[in-house]
């Protein structure tokens, strides 16, 4: 590692160490590591279809069979995954702080599965569906679903509990999430090309309300001028130097 990377390094420790408040936010890089495809990387596609054109409520008008097509090889896809170093590090971290909030982008419940507690999920979960019907959520983990597209017991159809694009955020996890960002001593940004409102504008909302800021990402983002500490590689290799405990 380069001298300068292990300086890095030892300032993230000693902030997370200090913090009152640690909040993290994590975007689909860090299930990248476990065989998750990220939205923009190379293997986004599916069939010939951009995610853009699927998760959105007028593809669902237009097809919704075509869409629970889609989630339906997303779910097996997740189910077949594992969290990765990084999913853990950032369970440890919880266990160990004083006040820790945990706020993702990412909808495949990795971060549940590595023992994460206060999550705040921004977009929903695959794992989740709602009754465009009567209005009731409940939990399916079942792959494949043996009806596509599923029914709820009301008759009405379901669909993913997801935030689709061009969609809004549910109010009272946004309104959570930007009071947390203020509060915060420290905010960590990992895996994220944080371009998708209003995510985005969470770290710059901890930023401004003199949180340290953390970013964590294979590349340069837009938020990286921004960042206090900017770390570059993999957040399955780095997180577990950083929370070491
Ligand atoms: P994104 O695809 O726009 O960006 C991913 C970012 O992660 C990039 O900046 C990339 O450089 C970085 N990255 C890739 N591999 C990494 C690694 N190993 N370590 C650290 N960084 C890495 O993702 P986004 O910003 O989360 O926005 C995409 C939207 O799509 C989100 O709204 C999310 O809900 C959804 N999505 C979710 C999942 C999931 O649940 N796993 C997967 C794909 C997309």
């Amino acid at each position: 590692m380069h001298i300068d990377d292990e300086a890095r390094v030892h300032s993230v420790r000693r902030a997370l160490r200090e913090a009152g408040r640690i909040a993290v936010l994590t975007g689909a890089g860090i299930s990248a590591e476990s065989g998750i495809p990220t939205f923009r990387g190379t293997n986004g596609l599916w069939r010939k279809y951009r995610p853009e054109e699927l998760a959105s409520p007028s593809a669902f008008r237009r097809d919704p069979g075509l869409v629970w097509e889609w989630y339906d090889w997303r779910r097996g896809l997740v189910a077949d995954t594992e969290p990765n170093p990084g999913h853990f590090a950032l369970a440890r971290l919880e266990r160990s702080a004083a006040d820790f909030t945990l706020i993702t982008q990412n909808v495949d419940g990795l971060h549940d599965r590595a023992g994460s507690q206060n999550i705040l999920k921004l977009h929903g979960d695959i794992w989740q569906v709602l009754c465009t019907g009567c209005g009731r959520r409940s939990r399916n983990t079942r792959v494949p679903l043996p009806e596509l597209p599923p029914h709820c017991s009301c008759g009405g159809l379901l669909r993913p509990d997801i935030v689709w694009f061009g969609e809004s955020l549910p109010q009272d996890v946004l309104q959570a999430a930007w009071s947390t960002s203020e509060a915060a001593d420290v905010f960590m940004v990992i895996g994220t090309s944080a371009l998708v409102q209003p995510a985005a504008s969470l770290p710059l909302v901890a930023k401004e309300s003199n949180a340290c800021l953390i970013e964590i990402n294979m590349e340069e983002t837009a938020l990286s001028p921004h960042a206090d500490i900017s770390l570059h590689g993999a957040a399955g290799e780095l997180l577990p130097l950083l929370i070491p405990f």
